[in-house]
């Protein structure tokens, strides 16, 4: 069986399959039967249950702050994907999971008990920012510093990296789910309207931006006026956009920031020279680099292929498997292993 490397993210999961690339794009969604238990939809489906089940049945998101918090959820969730992209069952395959670098070790344990149960014949452990960083096409090796910022959608994960480890990490709880929260409470306060996540969401990748458009943007809206109690539907701009993000942009950037100022000044002195690299869906959201680059005087790009970045990171470990103990955390551990 061909090794498998899994992108567990909170708004989404990624598989991908060594010699294949991402077969696999689903959101972090599972739809259960709550009286038996049972597992009903992953992804996709389930996702088109959220908000819309009747009472017997749940669509949760098991990953949803960036922590793993329900496991049983989780498992069976990498159970049904795995089953998805193996199609004979002769051999159990390897599998890499990409885990937050925040992660517990009993967390840990139990990513690797979860894709053990879920058939997998040997689990290794590879942390996100690293991933992230090697998916972005950065020479993680060489004793030079590199800032990765993804921003996913429950937790923006801002990493230091230089040779092969991360030197600074920090995980928020504020990406991309903060920014439709926002939008939410935005047009509740404004326009006395409550909309759903979805349209947020939607309003966000279409009309969002921390930096305004050069030309203003519009989309009509509908929602229920909390007044009547009746469906609506207005303009919200761009502009209004960019009054309901500040508050969540300013404490990603005010997080980058800071953690600049831990960073020893020779890595420093690297970032500024070789740039500020965005990953991670949120990295989408218009002016992100633009706004990053104006607060700390960093040039910022975003990755090519931002939301596939760490799955492609996981994709790219798996050629180091055989140096990599199993259960184990880090792919800096190869380079002990081969220089040790
Ligand atoms: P995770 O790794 O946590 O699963 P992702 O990296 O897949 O998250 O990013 C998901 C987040 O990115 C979601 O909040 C989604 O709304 C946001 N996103 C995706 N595309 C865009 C876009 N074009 N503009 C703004 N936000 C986007
Ligand atoms: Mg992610």
């Amino acid at each position: 069986m061909r090794d498998i490397g899994l992108d567990l993210g909170t708004a989404s999961v990624l598989v991908f399959v060594k010699n294949k690339g991402v077969l696999l794009t689903e959101p972090s969604v599972v739809a259960v039967d709550k009286s038996t238990g049972k597992l009903l939809k992953v992804g996709a489906q389930a996702q088109s249950m959220l908000g819309r089940t009747p009472g017997n049945i749940i669509a949760i998101r098991p990953l949803r702050e960036g922590v793993i918090s329900d496991y049983e959820m989780t498992e069976l969730m990498i159970r049904e994907l795995l089953r998805k992209v193996t199609k004979w069952r002769l051999f159990k395959p390897r599998v890499v999971i990409c885990v937050p670098s925040g992660i517990t070790e009993v967390e840990e344990r139990a990513v690797i008990d979860a894709g053990l149960n879920a058939g997998a014949r040997k689990i290794f452990l590879v942390q996100e920012p690293l991933a992230a960083a090697l998916g972005a096409g950065i020479d993680i090796s060489k004793p030079c510093g590199h800032m990765v910022v993804d921003i996913g959608g429950g937790t923006t994960d801002i990493a230091v990296i230089s040779l092969s480890n991360i030197v600074e990490s920090v995980s928020i709880k504020i990406a991309g789910d903060q920014f439709d929260e926002a939008t939410v409470k935005y047009i509740r306060r404004k326009y006395n309207v409550l909309v759903g996540e979805r349209t947020a969401e939607e309003l966000k990748m279409t009309i969002g931006c921390v930096t305004p458009f050069t030309e203003v943007k519009m989309a009509a809206v509908r929602g229920r006026c909390l007044m009547t109690g009746l469906p609506k539907e207005f303009t919200v701009t761009s502009a209004e956009m960019t009054e309901a993000f500040e508050e969540a942009a300013a404490r990603i950037v005010e997080a980058i920031v800071a953690m600049l100022e831990h960073t020893p000044p020779e890595l420093v002195a690297d970032i500024a020279a070789n740039g500020i690299m965005m990953t991670g869906g949120g990295s989408l959201l218009h002016g992100f680099d633009t706004l990053i680059e104006k607060k700390t005087g960093i040039g910022t790009l975003v990755a090519d292929e931002p939301v596939n970045c760490v799955a492609l990171g996981t994709g790219k470990s798996l050629d180091y498997l055989s140096y990599m103990q199993d259960g184990t955390v880090n792919i800096a551990r190869r380079k002990q292993m081969q220089t040790g």
